[in-house]
């Protein structure tokens, strides 16, 4: 059985996917393409695309709820590394479910993973985002309209050698 985020696809078309500009920077040891960021506060950058008011993440390949790949897997950035899809690790994922019903999807249940599934690799775009938990914004409220923010732990720049 396929894993269902390769079918999915929703959460990367429906959260702005904001985290520390040093992921995308490679001074910093970041691996995320800077050309597929921009700002979004002097802190933080977005993926491409996560800042519209039809949200939808520029690495993304595919037809959200049909076939999707993530063009940049590999260097993905952390909050796609922290969203999981519910019960894949036993565990419900309200943001997983919100991504899915907000595209007309069915949320997930523990009976989807009741067989094996295939399993993800980092190889190119073989796969999809793995995301988590994700820190509620302390300023959502004040984006009204606008996507809702995906937020993750914040990686630290690294030290200087
Ligand atoms: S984590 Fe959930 S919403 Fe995101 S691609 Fe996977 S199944 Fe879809
Ligand atoms: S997993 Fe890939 S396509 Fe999805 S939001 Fe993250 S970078 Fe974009």
């Amino acid at each position: 059985m396929g894993h269902p985020c390769l079918s999915c696809g929703a959460c990367c078309a429906h959260f702005r996917v904001a985290f520390h500009w040093s992921e995308a920077d490679p001074t910093t040891g970041g691996i995320t393409p800077a050309g597929l960021t921009e700002a979004f506060d002097p802190h933080r950058v977005v993926m491409r695309g996560t800042q519209s008011r039809t949200p939808r993440c520029v690495a993304l390949h595919g037809e959200v709820g049909r076939q999707v790949a993530c063009s940049i897997y590999a260097q993905r950035p952390s909050p796609c590394h922290a969203l999981v899809a519910a019960w894949e690790n036993g565990l419900p994922s309200p943001q997983c479910d919100r991504a899915r019903l907000a595209h007309g999807l069915p949320v997930l249940t523990p009976l989807q993973w009741a067989e094996p599934v295939a399993v993800q690799t980092d190889a190119g775009d073989a796969a999809l985002p793995v995301f988590d938990a994700i820190a509620q914004a302390p300023d959502e409220a004040a984006m009204e309209g606008q996507p809702p923010l995906l937020l993750h732990a914040e990686r630290a720049p690294a030290a200087p050698a």
